[in-house]
Parts: C-alpha cells; structure tokens; sequence
C-alpha cells in the first residue's frame, strides 16, 4: 500500500501540550514497508525527518517542522512463552503503552502494570526510559528493533547497547536519533512480583494484598489526581527533570530545608525531586501567568489551560528556570523535547 504524504499539518493536533506550527510533510507509518517508502522520499527530497508517537513528550515551537513528521502506527502484540514461566512480549512501537500494560494483566503476564496509565506509544518508551512508580522500561526491555533510515537497515539493540539512563538513552544522541524504532522486546513473567514500596502506592497495599490488577487500578486513581487529563488540557506530564546534583549541593540544601528528600545515583551525585523544590522552596505549585501554568495537584506538571502559544510556554518556562536557580543554584533542564 502506497503512502499518504500529508502537508502543512498542524502539530498541535498531535501534541498533547496542544501547541506548535505545522509540520511541511506528516506521514502515517503503519509498517516497515511504509517506512522504506518514507525512507526513499525523503532521501530523495532530502528532507529531515523526525519521529513522533502519541505526542506526549514534544514541544513544538511557533515555526513547527520545516521536514518530514514520521508518525508510527504499526501494530502488533506476540508473546513467547519460555518453560521457566517468563513471556518475551514483542510490541509493535505504534502500540499504545497502556492498551498494551492492560492487555497483559488480563492476560496474566506480569512485569509492566506499574507503566499503567502513561500516555504515549511503546517506541518511545526506550527512548527516555519510560519511568514510573519504581521501575523504568530498562528493567524489562531485552531487545529493540530499529530501522536506521540512512541505510534503510534494521539492526537490533540488546539491553547494553540501548545504554540506558535516568530518562535517557543511545536513542537521544546524534547517532541513536537516526534509527525509528519498530519493536520492544519486554521481559514479562506469569508469576506477579508486586513492586509497591513507592510513595502513594505503598500506602494503598497496607492492608490489602496486591494483585497485577488492583496495583493498576490503584495507579489509574493515584495518577488521574495526580495528573490533568490530557485529553482535556494541554500537559507533556513532567515538564523538567528531577536535577541530579553534586552530594554536597544536595546536602547544603537538605539543611536549609529538612524535609527535602534526596536520593542517591552514584557516590557523588544525588537527585532531588523536582516537584519539591517548586512546590515548598519556590512556592510555585498552583502558580500561572495567562495561559499557562505549574498544576495545582503536582507542581512538576505544566499545563496549557487553553490557546498558550510556544512563545508564552517558553517565556514560562524560562520563568520557571530563573526562580529555581536563585533560590537553589540549580539549573533545571526540561524532559521535553524542543523542536
Ligand atoms: C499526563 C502525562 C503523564 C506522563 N507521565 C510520565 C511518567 O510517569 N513517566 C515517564 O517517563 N513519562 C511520562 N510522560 C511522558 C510521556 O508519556 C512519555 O515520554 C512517553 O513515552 C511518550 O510517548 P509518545 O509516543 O507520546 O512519544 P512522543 O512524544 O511522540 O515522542 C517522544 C520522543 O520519542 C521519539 N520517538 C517516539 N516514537 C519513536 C519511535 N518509534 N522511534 C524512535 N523515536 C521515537 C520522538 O522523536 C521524541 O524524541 C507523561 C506525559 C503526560 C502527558
């Protein structure tokens, strides 16, 4: 089936933040013989091109994207079962994260349900190492699949090769971003492992025993509090990252505020939760400026309450940025991705 070449679409009808320019070109890819022809049309134009899934972790500026927009919609769900009772769960990347953590725990299989309730495809969960309530997509992920569209090859990446970090990955760098992934291969098991001591969710199992389903329903809850609903306001979820800063940095700060929790990463290096930080040193949860805000519920989320524009998203988050780093020293760094 040959493939439709959309023009001058509006990303901000594929962006959950809800904003941004056009892209030139936007083309649906449904499988990897729609990605060869993708491939050829844009070497042969010589456009750049760019990924999307759901949306969920880009910003869009006001000029939009002067190349190709590749948005993956191939589907697919497999699962290998081995006889020690774990399931190898290969994922099209066009899947839906969360149709697929639902999907599992009906099925039984286990290992994915504290992922419940993330927006966004399962290609770009290896690409920011798809985190949440104590586990990141790295504990799972054993293979990915991915086309590198300047040789149209498909390579397959282990675990190592991925070289995953806190919401990072090989597929962030110059190199790594030239490959469209097409697959996830996830580590699942029939057996449930319960992997409740985080926060929220701890609490929820002191008196009840958790399953797969009721530790997903129970996140469904935490999150939509948690959370605005992006179908309905504009959101990317955690606009920033949590800083991970130098030991002392950390403990200096710990002094002058008792309760800030801290969290190690290395010998030397600690990160701090961000939504902390705006919350109680820089009072900054609920805080808005026109059309965009800090969420009332979750310091950490910024919201578009309706027609912001890149520009006034920008100057906010620049306004965020200097609060932050005059009151702590710290310079934050958005999670999103610019464009
Ligand atoms: C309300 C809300 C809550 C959120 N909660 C969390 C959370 O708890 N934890 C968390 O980690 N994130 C969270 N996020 C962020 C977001 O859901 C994840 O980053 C998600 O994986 C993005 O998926 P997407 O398909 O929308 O990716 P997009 O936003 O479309 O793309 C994100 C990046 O991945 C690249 N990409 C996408 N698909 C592919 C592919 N197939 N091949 C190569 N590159 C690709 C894009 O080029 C881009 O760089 C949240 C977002 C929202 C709106």
């Amino acid at each position: 089936m040959a493939i439709v070449i959309q023009q001058h679409t509006a990303l901000s009808e594929h962006t959950t933040l809800k904003t941004g320019g056009a892209a030139r070109y936007m083309v649906e890819v449904l499988s990897l013989e729609d990605l060869r022809e993708v491939a050829d049309f844009i070497v042969k134009e010589k456009l750049e091109y760019l990924v999307f899934g759901g949306g969920s972790n880009i910003f869009v500026g006001e000029v939009g994207f002067s190349g190709v927009v590749i948005k993956m919609m191939n589907k697919g769900i497999v699962y290998e079962e081995k006889e020690t009772g774990e399931v190898k769960v290969k994922v099209a990347s066009g899947e839906w994260l969360d149709k697929v953590v639902e999907k599992t725990v009906t099925d039984g299989i286990f290992g994915l349900e504290n992922l419940s309730a993330i927006p966004g495809t399962v290609g770009a969960t290896p690409v920011q190492n798809v985190g949440a309530y104590g586990m990141e997509v790295k504990d799972l992920i054993t293979e990915v699949e991915a086309f590198h569209l300047p040789t149209k090859k498909v390579r397959v990446f282990s675990n190592e090769e991925c070289k995953f970090g806190y919401r990072d990955s090989f597929f962030k760098t110059k190199v790594g971003s030239e490959y469209i992934i097409l697959a996830v291969n996830f580590l699942c098991n029939k057996k449930f492992t319960a992997r409740i001591a985080y926060g929220d969710l701890e609490k929820r199992f002191i008196t009840e025993a958790p399953t797969a389903l009721r530790v997903r329903e129970a996140l469904i809850e935490i999150r939509g509090k948690k959370f605005p609903d992006w179908k309905v306001l504009g959101t990317a979820g955690s606009f920033f990252k949590n800083p991970i800063i130098p030991r002392t940095e950390g403990q200096a700060l710990r002094a002058r505020y008792e309760d800030l929790p801290i969290y190690d990463v290395s010998a030397d290096m600690v990160k701090v939760p961000l939504g902390y930080i705006l919350d109680k040193v820089c009072n900054l949860k609920g805080f808005r400026s026109g059309n965009v805000g800090l969420y009332e519920e979750q310091a950490l989320v910024l919201v578009n309450y309706g027609g912001a524009t890149p520009t006034e998203i920008i100057s906010f988050v620049e306004e965020i940025k200097s609060r932050v780093f005059t009151k702590t020293g710290i310079m934050i760094e958005p999670e999103v991705r610019f464009i």
